[in-house]
């Protein structure tokens, strides 16, 4: 049995609060008080008591994790802002020149904004419909998360930024566009983490998705952390009993109901209460599908990797996507060259058994769609990078291998070339694609 534990969260004005704090040394603390007025920082008692091993800060990689680090802006933001806390302006002011600081660190990565679909001449600012079969959809009330990752991509979304964000109350809306879609075949709720919303008011959007209406909606899947961040969601929280009856109900149905469950280290999988929780989802008949951002200082090696995909399928889920982080926030911190990622996947593909290469990676997620980097291959004593569309604002572009010129600096798509003297690369000649999935 587990300890009925009551959620308790840390964020810039309490983070004193943490029993462990005293470990910190005062620049640690400054990094906190500096980067976090420009990227979002909250922790709370299950990551601090739990995951974090504190005889191993600031490396350790939980803690990096959550906790703001100083080289996670470049220095001269980083004296920038400190400078202007230290100086007693205004918080007005202050306000304005962190602001001017995120605009620089590319909030909105990968034109999130294309994927927005309209319903007449309602723009639908809580959906995203980029590939053909799959709608995403961010319910207002599941914008925050247990805890914030320091690398998130989605971090416009907790700052108070909203003008970038992406967020839905109405439900009506949502249905109404399903309807008009009979090619979607699933649903994904993100955000944010959606598990950070009541069972109550998860229902009210899950629920009438089983009615015979959408019947073309075959698969549910709900984006999330929290096995990670507070797996007692699924045990003791208040409604947990709610959450899994939901979850039995649409298994009942006939639909399926998946978890894209979100782990970064094999540490998150390791304590009782995760998995606890892992098997209770299960018993209910809900899958769980795992997937992790290649991050350095946190999971920048194979043999993580290789541990990472066993306990998961010891644990009875299914590893799914390895991605390239993406080129936002702190992504100077975190970023590796593609070829570094492309050899980490390898190697510690080359470990596991095939249970474990469900996974696929590693994937960049670009403006035109998911790209994969198959590996690098030699043509004619010269270097290229093999790659393909695992998912594609074109399906027609899935699956076809295409080259780009070797570049052992390159860290994201954009900075690749096409091989062979070629201009463009081959969907780039597709002037047809960027609508394909409406
Ligand atoms: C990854 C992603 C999906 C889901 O893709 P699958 O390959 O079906 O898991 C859907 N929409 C967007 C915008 C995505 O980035
Ligand atoms: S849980 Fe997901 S959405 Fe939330 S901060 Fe982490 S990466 Fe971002």
């Amino acid at each position: 049995m587990t300890v009925n534990k009551k959620y308790h969260a840390f964020s810039l004005s309490n983070y004193e609060t943490i029993p462990q704090i005293s470990r910190l040394n005062p620049e640690d603390k400054e990094a906190i008080e500096v980067v976090g007025r420009v990227l979002p920082f909250k922790t709370n008692n299950y990551v601090t008591d739990e995951l974090i091993d504190w005889n191993n800060i600031p490396d350790d990689p939980i803690f990096t994790l959550n906790f703001p680090r100083r080289e996670m802006l470049l220095r001269k933001q980083y004296n920038e802002v400190l400078r202007l806390i230290n100086s007693g302006s205004s918080e007005e002011f202050l306000k304005n020149k962190i602001n001017e600081i995120r605009m620089d660190l590319n909030p909105n990565p990968a034109g999130q904004e294309y994927n927005v679909p309209t319903l007449g001449d309602i723009k639908l600012h809580g959906i995203q419909h980029k590939y053909r079969e799959t709608v995403l959809f961010f319910p207002a009330k599941g914008q925050t998360c247990h805890a914030y990752c320091t690398f998130c991509f989605r971090w416009p979304q907790f700052s108070g930024m909203n003008n970038l964000k992406f967020s839905m109350r109405e439900a009506d809306l949502f249905f109404k566009y399903l309807k008009t879609k009979p090619k979607v075949t699933d649903v994904l709720f993100t955000g944010g983490d959606p598990l950070t919303m009541t069972a109550h008011a998860l229902i009210a959007y899950i629920e009438p998705l089983l009615e015979k209406e959408f019947n073309h909606i075959r698969t549910i899947r709900l984006g999330t952390k929290s096995l990670a961040y507070w797996p007692y969601r699924f045990l003791t929280d208040k409604d947990s009993g709610e959450l899994l009856t939901l979850f039995e109900k649409v298994i009942k149905s006939g639909k399926n109901l998946t978890i894209q469950a979100h782990f970064n280290h094999p540490v998150e999988l390791s304590t009782e209460t995760v998995k606890l929780a892992i098997a209770k989802i299960r018993s209910t008949g809900v899958q769980i599908r795992t997937q992790s951002p290649l991050l350095r200082k946190i999971n920048d090696h194979p043999d993580i990797w290789a541990e990472m995909w066993r306990k998961q399928v010891d644990l009875n889920c299914i590893p799914y996507y390895m991605f390239v982080a993406r080129d936002t926030g702190s992504k100077y911190f975190f970023e590796l060259p593609l070829e570094r990622c492309w050899q980490i996947y390898k190697k510690a593909y080359s470990k596991v058994s095939g249970t474990c290469r469900t996974v696929r990676g590693p994937s960049m997620s670009t403006n035109a769609g998911k790209v994969q980097v198959l590996g690098i291959a030699e043509i004619n004593e010269e270097k290229h990078f093999v790659m393909r569309f695992l998912q594609g604002r074109n399906p027609d572009w899935i699956g076809i291998p295409f080259f780009a010129k070797y570049d052992p600096a390159a860290t994201w798509f954009d900075q690749l070339k096409p091989s062979f003297g070629e201009e463009k690369f081959f969907f780039e000649y597709d002037d047809q694609g960027y609508n394909s999935s409406k």
